[in-house]
């Protein structure tokens, strides 16, 4: 498909994408910040006092100012870097050391990540060492930081390699059909990612644990019994070493399905309140909603493809980001910003339907065990992780994939 625009105009709509998006976030933010309340909802008082309500204040304005800080650094980082022609410059200097069309774009890429990463190192060290830890939420050693980090990048460098590299060869030698071969990779990729993750990826970095004999154990299993569930799929995960959040959830399926307990969660919550948590995760299976967010990324990754194989092989999109000839890491670049508004559109219907199971989840918890548990768990969920009690409605709409906590107590009843 040819765009039939200059390069000038295309960089001009591509700064036009990013100042609306930045316009549009910030509202939201602003909406938001506004919609804080000072008073306590009379069916939560009881798990807070005045003083941690206030802490919880605090810890929202704080995180919210950080954003607006470094989102806006941010976007103006970007724009000065798009209208200098910045990304072309970096395609010159890197085209010295390879030529090559597939090491190039991976080469490419892998500099854009490193050199952002360390760019926003300060702030995401002072993310966990300033803000979490003033907040009494931080467990990271410095330490598990660096290996944290070190990981991550092995981990980015060869999965980010095997996928960005079978792309760009499908994109260079299949033509415009490459879109297919590459969604059929993906739809493995998405199902391995199920099946494998909490057994290879997840223990890079966690320990888990088969959900040890005790009271605990014989508790939950009356319920997993009558719900025909088998004990051995719970695990707990050590997720203490690195926060107190607590949280729970739910991973692939048949054989290797499994729902995992924060150590967090349960050093804090009842038994009652523990079997409530496991009964919402054991719902999410129990009415499909693995399958169907496997589903749901499936389409959306393949809307993505296809659009990405009708302008991949235009000039003018390497142009636009300074560039001096065609190329593909470039035109992936632009393209990423071009697809935005889409994204964003695709990921508010995403984040819809998972509100949507969300609610599923608790109901089922609700007619298998225990509305009243759930709601305890909820509340002190809530609370100990300093939530936001009053999300303005917009923001919710666009970034929530959790409904808030007030309207989850309405439905449980
Ligand atoms: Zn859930």
């Amino acid at each position: 498909m040819q765009l039939g625009i200059t390069a000038e105009s295309l960089l001009y709509i591509i700064l036009g994408i990013l100042v609306v998006d930045f316009i549009f976030e910030s509202i939201l933010d602003w909406l938001n910040n506004r919609n804080i309340k000072k008073e306590l909802p009379g069916d939560i008082a009881e798990f807070y006092n005045r003083e941690k309500y206030e802490l919880a204040l605090e810890y929202q304005k704080t995180n919210n100012r950080f954003g607006l800080l470094t989102g806006t650094l941010s976007f103006i980082a970007t724009l000065l870097i798009l209208a200098f022609g910045g990304f072309g410059w970096l395609d010159n200097m890197l085209r010295q050391v390879t030529g090559h069309e597939i090491f190039l774009p991976l080469l490419y890429f892998f500099v854009l990540y490193f050199v952002s990463d360390i760019l926003t190192l300060p702030i995401q060290l002072y993310r966990v060492f300033v803000i979490e830890n003033r907040f009494g939420f931080n467990t990271m050693t410095p330490r598990l930081f660096v290996t944290d980090k070190i990981k991550g990048y092995l981990l980015t460098i060869v999965l980010g390699g095997i996928l960005g590299g079978i792309l760009i060869w499908l994109i260079v030698n299949i033509g415009p059909d490459f879109w297919i071969y590459f969604l059929a990779i993906s739809i493995l990729f998405i199902i391995l990612i199920q099946l494998f993750y909490s057994t290879i990826i997840l223990p890079l970095f966690n320990k888990l644990t088969p959900l040890e004999d005790g009271e605990l154990k014989s508790a939950i299993s009356d319920y997993s019994k009558k719900v025909d569930f088998s004990l051995t799929n719970i695990f707990v995960i050590d997720g203490s070493k690195r926060s107190k959040k607590a949280n729970a959830f739910f991973m692939g399926f048949g054989k290797k399905k499994k729902v995992v307990l924060y150590d967090t969660l349960i050093q804090n919550h009842s038994q009652d309140e523990l079997v409530a948590v496991l009964a919402h995760e054991i719902g999410h299976y129990k009415k499909k909603h693995i399958i169907g967010g496997m589903i749901t990324s499936v389409i959306s990754v393949a809307l993505t493809l296809f659009i990405l194989s009708l302008i991949v092989y235009n000039e003018t999109l390497s142009l636009a980001l300074g560039g001096e000839q065609l190329a593909i890491h470039l035109n992936l670049l632009a393209f990423g910003i071009l697809y935005s508004p889409i994204s964003k559109i695709t990921g508010i219907l995403v984040n819809m339907l998972s509100r949507k199971n969300e609610f599923a989840a608790d109901h089922y918890a609700k007619s298998t065990y225990s509305g009243e548990a759930l709601k305890t768990a909820l509340k002190k969920l809530s609370v100990d992780n300093l939530s936001n009690l009053y999300p303005h409605p917009a923001y919710v709409f666009v970034h929530y994939s959790h409904p808030p906590l007030l309207e989850r107590l309405k439905a449980l009843g």
